[in-house]
């Protein structure tokens, strides 16, 4: 959560700062701030709450600091209501800082600071590190760092600046995210690569305690305990165009339509002669053949691609999977251990419930394997297995192509699985492979027709509830369309598995109340069809999502929405699509702003 950033170079810092917290900006929006040592070597503090264009209306209107280094935040709140006076930076006397995570044991320091006499203005944690960094201020930054960080219990990626050493960013961090970015006479501190990919593709991943010094004359990296290091100097693959808008309208919008190149570029080298090939990511048939069972652990969107996982990897490898809400996981003490697979996923690779989970589960003496889209993240790197999902970067906070690529490479894990079990021969693998392979050019064309999502969707804006109903993987994937319509749209929605309606909420269906009823699973079509007449005759309008090639009867559908002919197996990878795009224009539809809905953010890095 909360995207922090921090400059120092020969550029106008406060449009450095600016550019990077708007590429952050789908990290968290509850209020944006700067400080800046301005050109007389004092720091000026611009900050407001809201968007980032409330601080740059502020700054039009106050005046902008001008100076060559400074810190900048964009909030999500966690302690203390989004407001001007919980905005970071916060500023401890000498010390102002920036901070992305929580201190755990803000109350206890609270506390005893309060105790010496020190007094808060704010809310948050963070007020209470800023204060406690300059409690124990001695005129050296980096001991002071270190002693502080001692008894800073929880999260955090710190920005920091002293009052006495002008031009100087400090930085440290401990489970949140942060980049150093190095350019050429300039560098830069920031939460994802993104936000510095305008200036450099170079950069340093801050370990865990390790303390980075950005000065005039370069970058300066110090461990725990105030040493100076070495470390490696990492190139983005990312590029700038990779995270502009490209000409439509939202960033969700683009994404779905980059779905069949993400898919191509996370499927394609992990193919080799038809087969699934996985032992560049530390996965062969020999290892796949040992799992008693397999745990998939997720949150949001990530556990959704795991419930298709789920039923893929039972229905054709029988081998048992249990998907697991992470911060379920984590606290439920759960029976994992040695012959056990524990896949962990997640977009950003920083989730913290997943990480959590991770370790757990490493504790408990399972395997584990990550499915990440963010290079180089805690997840990906402390994984003992890790296939990376090659969507690029997403800047839209509701989730469509990462969804899209884990699922792509549930169904490669099964196929392999299923091979290494003896479940299925070589042919039927690549049967399915090939099937797969066919799912990019399938979703361009689907992509070519989204008049019928967007008539669906001005049909939902003025419903206040309604059900997504299916069996089977269709119920897997109704889940992920709930949830994609209630994250951007803000109409309640539940995802029902179609069979269990009728024991309990089926009263919840009055006269008009829209049903999206997902039916692509042909061995199951006639049991959902069923369902959808018991709701139909309750006054349900049916929206269906089927094969083209069913014609419904007045009885059974309002809507219609056809799907190509393709394997039931397979069906989810494209029939996500018009679920993704009906959430997205019934957002849009209803004027809320699509790719940062309201109190969410997109890298959940607090618990
Ligand atoms: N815990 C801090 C706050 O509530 C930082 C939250 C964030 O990561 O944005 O202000």
């Amino acid at each position: 959560m909360c995207g922090i950033v921090g400059y120092v170079g020969h550029r106008d810092c406060t449009d450095v700062l600016i550019n990077g917290l708007s590429k952050l900006e789908y990290r968290g929006y509850d209020s944006a701030g700067i400080a800046v040592f301005n050109h007389n070597q004092k720091i000026h503090v611009a900050k407001s709450k809201g968007r980032l264009q409330n601080l740059i209306d502020r700054m039009n209107q106050d005046g902008k600091p001008t100076g060559c280094a400074g810190i900048g935040h964009t909030r999500w709140a966690t302690h203390g209501e989004p407001s001007d006076i919980n905005s970071h930076p916060h500023s401890g006397g000498r010390v102002t800082i920036v901070h992305n995570g929580i201190i755990e044991n803000y109350k206890e320091i609270k506390d005893y600071l309060a105790d010496k006499g020190v007094t808060f203005s704010s809310d948050t944690d963070t007020e209470v590190a800023a204060k406690l960094l300059d409690y124990n201020y001695n005129g050296s930054p980096i001991e002071t760092i270190t002693e502080t960080i001692r008894d800073l219990e929880g999260s955090y990626a710190l920005g920091i600046i002293f009052a006495d050493h002008p031009n100087v960013v400090y930085a440290v961090r401990k489970e949140s995210p942060l980049i150093v970015g190095v350019g050429e006479n300039e560098s830069f501190i920031a939460s994802d690569v993104p936000a510095v990919l305008d200036y450099t593709k170079d950069y340093y991943l801050l370990e865990h305690e390790e303390i980075a010094v950005l000065t005039e004359s370069g970058v300066q990296i110090y461990d725990s305990f105030g040493r100076k290091i070495q470390k490696e100097l990492k190139t983005a693959d990312w590029d700038v165009e990779a995270i502009g808008k490209g000409g439509y309208e939202h960033f969700m919008l683009k994404e779905i339509h980059e779905q069949p190149t993400a898919i191509r570029n996370t499927i394609m080298p992990r193919i080799k002669d038809g087969l699934p090939n996985l032992e560049e990511c530390g996965i062969t048939l020999d290892t796949l053949r040992n799992f008693r069972q397999i745990f998939i652990v997720a949150c949001g969107t990530a556990m959704h691609a795991g419930m298709v996982g789920k039923y893929v990897i039972e229905k054709i490898a029988r081998v048992p999977v249990i998907v697991d809400i992470a911060s379920e996981f984590r606290y439920r003490n759960p029976i994992v251990g040695e012959g056990d697979l524990v896949i962990i996923i997640s977009q950003s690779g920083e989730t913290a419930d997943s990480k959590a989970a991770m370790h757990l589960a490493k504790k408990m003496g399972a395997k584990t394997l990550a499915i990440v889209n963010a290079m180089g993240s805690s997840i990906a790197r402390e994984a003992d297995m890790l296939i990376y999902t090659h969507a690029g970067p997403e800047i839209a906070v509701a989730s469509t192509k990462a969804y899209m690529v884990q699922i792509a490479v549930m169904y490669l894990f099964a196929f392999e699985m299923a091979l290494a079990v003896g479940k299925i021969d070589e042919d039927e693998c690549r049967r399915l492979v090939a099937m797969l392979e066919e799912t990019p050019e399938m979703i361009e064309r689907l992509l070519e027709k989204k008049e019928m999502t967007q008539y669906i969707a001005s049909s939902l804006i003025t419903a206040d509830s309604l059900l997504y109903i299916g069996r089977g993987l269709d119920y897997a994937l109704s889940m992920e369309g709930s949830l994609k319509l209630k994250e951007i749209s803000y109409i309640h929605s539940e995802s029902y598995a179609a069979g269990e309606l009728k024991h309990g909420t089926i009263s919840l269906i009055h006269d008009g109340m829209p049903v999206i009823a997902v039916a692509t699973q042909k061995e199951l079509f006639d049991k959902t069809v069923s369902n959808i007449q018991e709701v139909k005759s309750r006054g349900a309008k049916v929206i269906l999502i089927c094969r083209d090639s069913y014609e419904p009867e007045t009885n059974t559908a309002d809507l219609k929405f056809g799907l190509p002919e393709f394997d039931d197996l397979l069906m989810p990878m494209i029939a996500v699509v018009p679920l993704q795009l009906i959430a997205y224009y019934t957002s849009v539809h209803k004027g809320n702003d699509v790719d940062k809905p309201r109190n969410l953010a997109k890298s959940v890095t607090v618990e």
